[in-house]
């Protein structure tokens, strides 16, 4: 399996290049933030406890994304392998997944990085907010937040999977197809060395 943690702050085009890298690689996607918004849409008790915390930009508990990303895993055993697109956030969950690979005989292959500083984030979430009608999009004291969530609880996976010789960072301004290339490029490199 090639099991990809696609890393970054909102708003670093982890959506947008799941999207790409899931069509080229004939992989899952799993993003816990659009599993947690289908959940909030079909009005579930987990979806409606979940729409609170993901409005003000705090993060949801790990027991509930741990417990959506177990589902789908488990689920899709026979895949070619996963976008992680949104999860981990927090140690735990990174501990967390690696316990669930393990149960499958998989790991985490490697983790790509979108590096984009902050002022283009908050253009792009606030642009991105104006289309999605995403409510943690429209507000900046809510990007804010979630960008300081990210530099507390976040920030620190980069240095969990540099342990693991996995991490990889992207310069990741430039055009979307640009972007792809550079995910690729690593993609390629280390597959052929597995
Ligand atoms: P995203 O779409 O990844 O930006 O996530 C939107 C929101 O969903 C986040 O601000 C959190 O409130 C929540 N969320 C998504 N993924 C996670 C996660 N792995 N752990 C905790 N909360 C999450």
């Amino acid at each position: 399996m090639l099991n990809i943690v696609l890393f970054g702050p909102p708003g670093a085009g982890k959506g947008t290049q799941s999207n790409k890298l899931t069509d080229h690689y004939k992989l899952i996607h799993l993003s816990t933030g659009d599993l947690l918004r289908s959940e909030t849409k079909a009005g579930t008790p987990l979806g409606l406890e979940a729409k609170s915390l993901i409005d003000a930009g705090k993060l949801v508990p790990d027991e509930i994304v741990v417990e959506m990303i177990r589902k789908k895993l488990f689920d899709n055993r026979g895949a070619n392998g996963f976008i992680f697109d949104g999860f981990p956030r927090t140690t735990e969950q990174a501990q967390a997944l690696d316990g669930l690979l393990l149960e499958m005989d998989e790991s985490i292959t490697l983790m790509l990085a979108l590096d984009v500083p902050e002022e283009e984030l908050i253009k792009r979430l606030l642009e991105r907010g104006k289309e999605s009608g995403r409510a943690d999009d429209q507000n900046e004291e809510v990007i804010k937040k979630r960008l300081q969530v990210y530099k507390q609880e976040t920030m620190v996976l980069k240095d969990y999977y540099q342990k693991q010789n996995k991490f990889h960072n992207i310069d990741g301004l430039g055009s979307i197809q640009e972007i792809f290339t550079r995910l690729g490029d690593v993609i390629n490199k280390v597959s052929t060395t597995l």
